[in-house]
Parts: C-alpha cells; sequence; structure tokens
C-alpha cells in the first residue's frame, strides 16, 4: 500500500457525466464493474481492451459501448483524452495500469486505477441506489471490503418505496417553491410531512393521498421561530442526546457556548449559521443580555435557534435566565436536558458520585467567586462527610475552597480529585486530598474546564474501559 494513499483525505461529489466520453481501460470482470455503473449515467463509454469478457462483449455488440480493440499504449490513452471526462483503468498488469494513470494525471484528467488509490485521482464509493436516492459508502480506499459490508447493512434499512418518496418530493419541488419562496419555510413543510404521514404515503406509492397531506400541510403553514434550548453534554459526542441530535440537524442557526468543541458541532447540519457566544472567564464574547436578545431576535423573525450549552442546561448553565427573557418575549421554546459534567466526568472518570458505604447525598456546587473575588458559600452543609461535593467553576478558587472545607472541619487528607477535559480525549483524573489538590492542579498544570470532587467515593475510583470513539 503507498504511503501516500494512507494521508489521502477525499472529497465526496456527485459527477454528471449525462454525453461525457469516458474511458474504461481493460475488459475483464472489473472493467466490468465499473462499466454497469457507468452504463445508467448516460455516458459514452470507450473501452480499450485488446480481449472482452462476455459480459462487455455483449454490450460491445447491443451498442452501448465503443470497443476498441488491440493492446494498450500510454500513446493511445493520451490521443484519447482529450475532450474525456474520467477514465476507469483495470487491466491485470499492475504495472501498466499505474503508467496510464500517470499519462491522465498530466493530463488533468480523473483517473480510477482499480485497486490502487494511491495512483489515482479518484475512487468510486460502493453504492445503494434507490431511484434518485444514493448512499455511497467509502472509507477513501483504506479497506473496501468495510465499505461493501456497511452498503449491506444500509441496503438492509433503506425502505422500499424510498425512490417512490424521491420522485415525488422532486414533482412537488417546483410547485412547492412558487408558493413558498422562503427555503427555511420550505424544509419545515417538508419536515413536517417526513415525520407524519406524508413520507410513508408516497413510499407506498399512494401519490394523491400524498399530494393531499402535503397540500394540507402548505395550507396549515405559518412560520414560527422557535428556541431550542439544549444540553451538549460533557464534550464527547456519544454523550449527545437523540433530541438533541435531531435539533441540531434542524436548525436554521446554533448559537453556542465555549464548551462545545469541534467533535460537537460537527453533528450541527452544514449550512446552518454557527454564532460563537462563548463565555470565559473575564472575556465575554457576548454578555448575557445580549445572547437573550439575540434568541428573542432570531425567534421573532421565524428562525428555529438552537440554543446549545455545554452539560445541562439548567446546571450552572444560565438556562433559566435564557427562558425567562423567552417567555416575557412571548417566544416558544422546548428545553433538552443534557449529561452535565458531574455525570459526565464522574462516570469517565471511574468515580462512583454516591456509594452506598460512605455518600448519602451528592452536592453540586459552584466555585465560581463574587465579584469582589470571595466565596459566599454555606460551608457548614457544604462541609458534610456523609456527602460527595462536585464543584463547577472551581479550579480558580481551588485553595480557597479547599482551605475552608478543612476549617469547617473536613480532615486535609480527606480524599478529592480535579477531572479536566472529562469524557474528552484529552481528559485527565488528578486524584489527592484536600490539603495537597491545589499544588497538584499547579504541578500539573490543569486549566478549564475542570470539575472538582470531594468526598470518599474518590477513595471507590475504579478505571473503567472508556467508550470507543
Ligand atoms: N451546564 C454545564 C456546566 C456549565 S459551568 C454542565 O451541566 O455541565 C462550566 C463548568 O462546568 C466548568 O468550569 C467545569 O467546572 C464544568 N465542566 C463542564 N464541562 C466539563 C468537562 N468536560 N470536564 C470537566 N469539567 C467540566
Amino acid at each position: 500500500m503507498q504511503s501516500s494513499s494512507e494521508k489521502t483525505s477525499w472529497f465526496p461529489i456527485m459527477l454528471r457525466l449525462d454525453e461525457a466520453r469516458v474511458l474504461v481501460i481493460g475488459g475483464g470482470n472489473i472493467a466490468a464493474n465499473k462499466v454497469r455503473l457507468l452504463v445508467p449515467t448516460g455516458a459514452r463509454i470507450e473501452l480499450l481492451s485488446p480481449t472482452l469478457c462476455p459480459e462487455l462483449q455483449r454490450l460491445a455488440d447491443d451498442g452501448v459501448l465503443t470497443h476498441v480493440p488491440g493492446l494498450v499504449s500510454e500513446d493511445d490513452v493520451r490521443a484519447r483524452l482529450p475532450g474525456c471526462r474520467l477514465v476507469y483503468i483495470a487491466t491485470n498488469d499492475t504495472t501498466l495500469n499505474r503508467s496510464l494513470a500517470a499519462v491522465c494525471q498530466q493530463q488533468n484528467v480523473p483517473v480510477c486505477a482499480v485497486d490502487d488509490p494511491g495512483n489515482s485521482s479518484f475512487i468510486t464509493p460502493a453504492l445503494s441506489t434507490r431511484g434518485a436516492v444514493q448512499v455511497a459508502v467509502s472509507t477513501g480506499g483504506a479497506a473496501p471490503v468495510l465499505a461493501r459490508r456497511l452498503r449491506a447493512k444500509i441496503e438492509e434499512i433503506l425502505p422500499a418505496g424510498l425512490h417512490l418518496l424521491a420522485d415525488f418530493m422532486q414533482n412537488a419541488r417546483l410547485p412547492l417553491r412558487a408558493r413558498l419562496p422562503d427555503p427555511s419555510d420550505r424544509r419545515q413543510v417538508w419536515e413536517r410531512f417526513l415525520d407524519g404521514a406524508g413520507g410513508n404515503l408516497a413510499m407506498s406509492g399512494q401519490t394523491e393521498a400524498a399530494r393531499q397531506e402535503l397540500n394540507n400541510l402548505l395550507e396549515g403553514h405559518t412560520r414560527q421561530g422557535e428556541v431550542w434550548l439544549v444540553g451538549a453534554g460533557p464534550g464527547d459526542p456519544n454523550l449527545l442526546t437523540l433530541a438533541a441530535l435531531r435539533l441540531m440537524q434542524d436548525a436554521d442557526t446554533v448559537l453556542y457556548d465555549n464548551l462545545i468543541g469541534p467533535d460537537i458541532l460537527n453533528y450541527v447540519r452544514r449550512d446552518a449559521e454557527l454564532i460563537f457566544v462563548g463565555k470565559q472567564r473575564n472575556r465575554h464574547t457576548l454578555p448575557q443580555e445580549g445572547i437573550n436578545a439575540e434568541l428573542v431576535r432570531r425567534a421573532k423573525a421565524g428562525e428555529r435557534v438552537l440554543r446549545l450549552k455545554g452539560g445541562d442546561p439548567f446546571i450552572f448553565g444560565r438556562g433559566g435566565e435564557e427562558i425567562e427573557t423567552l417567555t416575557e418575549a412571548g417566544v416558544p421554546f422546548r428545553i433538552i436536558p443534557g449529561i452535565s459534567a458531574a455525570n459526565g466526568c464522574a462516570a469517565y472518570a471511574g468515580i462512583p458520585l454516591t456509594h452506598r458505604d460512605c455518600a448519602q447525598a451528592c452536592l453540586f456546587i459552584t466555585g465560581h467567586a463574587k465579584a469582589d473575588g470571595t466565596l459566599d458559600l454555606a460551608w457548614e452543609t457544604i462541609a458534610l462527610r456523609s456527602q460527595t461535593v462536585v464543584i463547577y467553576m472551581g479550579l480558580t478558587m481551588l485553595p480557597q475552597l479547599s482551605a475552608q472545607l478543612i476549617e469547617h472541619g473536613l480532615p486535609a487528607d480527606w480524599p478529592a480529585a480535579l477531572v479536566e477535559r472529562g469524557t474528552t480525549p484529552q481528559q485527565r483524573v488528578i486524584t489527592g486530598t484536600l490539603a495537597t489538590l491545589p499544588e497538584q492542579a499547579v504541578a500539573e498544570n490543569v486549566t478549564s474546564p475542570a470539575l472538582i470532587i470531594i468526598g470518599e467515593v474518590v477513595r471507590h475510583r475504579v478505571s473503567p474501559t472508556l467508550p470507543e470513539a
């Protein structure tokens, strides 16, 4: 395997062939596989090969392709390249394949040397086709057998009438555009159509009933903006809820925090507008009032706005303030919970937040200092041995937090842990005691986001196998 192919990242596109000239070099079964893919596209296929397998011979006899007989040389290929849209090379001579591919590359004509991604400028994915619907699976040439397995799985789940549904939607596109000029309106109608009865009607061939359904949706459609307050979990995208994922696919606009990493944003619909409104200590990109106002303004303009927050929106997430503003402004909203940092970090670090032997309660507190730099917490209720204390936003104030807890009665050697970037590939867990943790945090250069877990449960820590990405 060429190392160059391992580094290549392939860009998927759909290419129109219509009447374009396409060269296929080789006359065996592998060439026939490619020809079979090309025939329905309407391409004009020129096949260069001294011999033909029976299937290709039949296609040549039927005039579906033009057979150019004789041994193939670099000069033959070079002479045929002008005006050619793409080339498949599939002779049984790998050295010849490679040298012919080089000729195509020199002339900038897209070429696929079969089974040799290192010398190809394009590769062909494994395809599942249902009329206009095509699902392509590719491993970038890394593992074609795996791609075919995945395709087989996809084949199983694609509904039988999918092509009918695609046809129906295609036919309705232009009339719908005339009635609803705004793309976002049309998307809403189509989503309701697919989520409701329409999709199944069209798939089972009940075109008239499907048309009626679409009409009803059109007539009932009024553009309604909404805000979705969604918790994205602590970092690992595997911890997104299905509801979050679905709304991420439906949103027009996404306002997200600095706790939301690229791994999560990756799941947002490609053409949604992404707006960073992250709050970081001492660096407020948009003040909270600004965010609240922006949510209202956009929803009133008819947008479906996703307010994506780290962890759970109602746990130290200021979600409460946002929905108060929305309620006052009469903007409809939904709230989707997320896995909070305490749950996510504890699970991935292997610390049971409550454990029968030592913790009857678990307290979530904020370690964020007041404007004057002090901490105003009910220390007597926090410094209890019978509970676990989880501190959000506590890294900067860790020395004070730890000193106060010791002063209010917890032993200096009381177990404590820090989880930095919990649930992400960069997760670090540092365990120690109330007395040692502040120094450990400095020595290990722990940075935000980090969560502090205090209590005997830290001693019950186990090392879980982390979920695979
Ligand atoms: N709504 C969020 C919390 C927002 S407050 C939730 O429910 O998780 C921000 C604080 O959460 C950070 O300062 C840190 O203490 C904690 N936090 C969030 N994500 C974290 C992560 N992946 N690892 C460790 N701490 C995290």
